[in-house]
């Protein structure tokens, strides 16, 4: 069983701050993606956050795809079941400046599909003319219920 959670600045020497932790690291992974540029852009920004457990957060202007999702090999003590053998990502992670604080402060960061969308009418142009033999039509952004 894990210890009860402690300050980092506690930790005594030869103490290792995982045995703390309810092992945040191992809980999801994050991917870079292309910045988007354009409504069409965002409405598959926000087809991603449809699915749930998704986030989005941009990071000195880089863009991240955040899927929350436990790593199967998390044992109910929230140790490593995999330690031996675990990715080199997992080996080479360090505790420096990693979730334990849970002080992590992001550029953006969007938790919902309505919070993206709210976005994009905010930065993208609302309306644009769309030529037409007949006439001139306005395209508005579809409005979310
Ligand atoms: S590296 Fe940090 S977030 Fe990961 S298990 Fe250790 S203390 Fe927790
Ligand atoms: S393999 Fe181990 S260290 Fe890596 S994410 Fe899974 S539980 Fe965490």
């Amino acid at each position: 069983m894990r210890k009860q959670k402690i300050k980092r600045k506690d930790l005594k020497p030869g103490e290792v701050l995982c045995e703390y932790c309810t092992a945040k690291c191992c809980r999801y992974f994050a991917l870079p993606i292309e910045t988007p540029k354009d409504i069409e852009d965002f409405q598959h920004l926000r087809w991603y956050m449809m699915h749930g457990r998704v986030s989005l957060f941009v990071e000195d202007d880089v863009w991240y795809l955040m899927v929350h999702a436990d790593c199967k090999h998390i044992l109910p003590d929230n140790r490593c079941g995999a330690y031996e053998t675990r990715p080199t990502i997992c080996r080479t992670y360090t505790t420096e400046n990693c979730e334990y604080d849970d002080d992590a402060c992001y550029e953006k960061f969007f938790e919902s599909p309505e919070q993206i969308w709210e976005y994009a009418e905010a930065i993208m142009p609302q309306k644009k003319k769309k030529k037409s033999r007949k006439k001139n039509k306005e395209v508005a952004l579809p409005v979310l219920a």
